[in-house]
């Protein structure tokens, strides 16, 4: 009863000029591969600077896409160059943002303090954290897979209320571009446990409602092993959301 949601996390990948192209080429698959919407949320997350332009587009066009940033600012507004406000996404349509990714917390030094502040922050603003964690290969050697991304989720999760809408994705660092996905059996396992950690959090009924995604070298190949899995509800995907026929077969992944 929890809606498939696909995610194409686009990184720092496609100008606003070829985010426009691909909406519009991706749209057209979808149209011509005899998609049926309403069967699965599809969300891109283009660079901010495409933001405003893709929203344009979709809703000239009428496409079913929802906007998501790749990260926002744990402010609301002030002397913080560079940082884009929660209130800028929800002005431009964004119903989510991506929070957590282990590439902003890798390069970024994004704690899980922080991380906890951006989820405020999108809750603030009206939007739907998509809130990301996962072990990188040491971890995964040291305490096994679910331990961080539980002790990761659990933080970000603190003053979260029970009703909030939130998203949870488990991307393992080692699968992340490396092309060498979790198995669906791992994917599971973890995502059973984050689902406890919901539970633990926000009640029972918030982890029945929560959508939990996978993430990690999903491709067309791999994506409906994952979807038959109870507690995988989507995927968050990176290299394979930016190739049409590839990202158009992974949300058609039913057929
Ligand atoms: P890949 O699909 O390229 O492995 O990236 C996953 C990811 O980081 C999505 O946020």
């Amino acid at each position: 009863n929890r809606m498939p949601l696909i995610a194409g996390n686009w990184k720092m990948n496609l100008d606003h000029l070829q985010t426009v192209a691909f909406i519009q080429k991706l749209h057209w698959s979808l149209r011509d591969g005899g998609h049926t919407e309403g069967t699965v949320d599809v969300a891109v997350f283009p660079p901010f600077t495409d933001l405003r332009t893709a929203q344009t587009l979709i809703d000239a066009d009428k496409i079913p896409f929802a906007l998501g940033g790749q990260d926002l600012s744990a402010h609301d507004s002030g002397a913080y160059t560079g940082e884009v406000s929660g209130a800028f996404l929800a002005k431009l349509d964004c119903r989510y943002v991506i929070i957590g990714h282990s590439e902003r917390r890798q390069y970024h030094s994004e704690t899980d303090e922080v991380v906890g502040s951006k989820v405020q922050a999108a809750l603030r603003h009206g939007l739907v954290p998509v809130i990301c964690v996962g072990e990188t290969a040491e971890d995964l050697e040291e305490f096994g897979a679910s331990a961080v991304p539980v002790s990761q989720l659990n933080v970000a999760l603190e003053s979260v209320p029970a009703d909030a809408e939130i998203v949870v994705a488990y991307e393992p660092v080692w699968a992340i571009g490396s092309g060498q996905a979790a198995t669906p059996d791992q994917a599971q396992d973890v995502c059973a446990k984050l689902r406890e950690v919901v539970a633990a959090k926000l009640g029972a009924d918030a982890a029945a409602r929560t959508r939990i995604l996978y993430g990690g070298s999903v491709k067309a190949a791999n994506i409906a092993s994952f979807m038959r899995e109870p507690d995988v509800d989507g995927a968050l995907v990176g290299g394979a959301s930016l190739v049409v026929d590839e990202f158009s077969s992974i949300i058609r992944y039913q057929k």
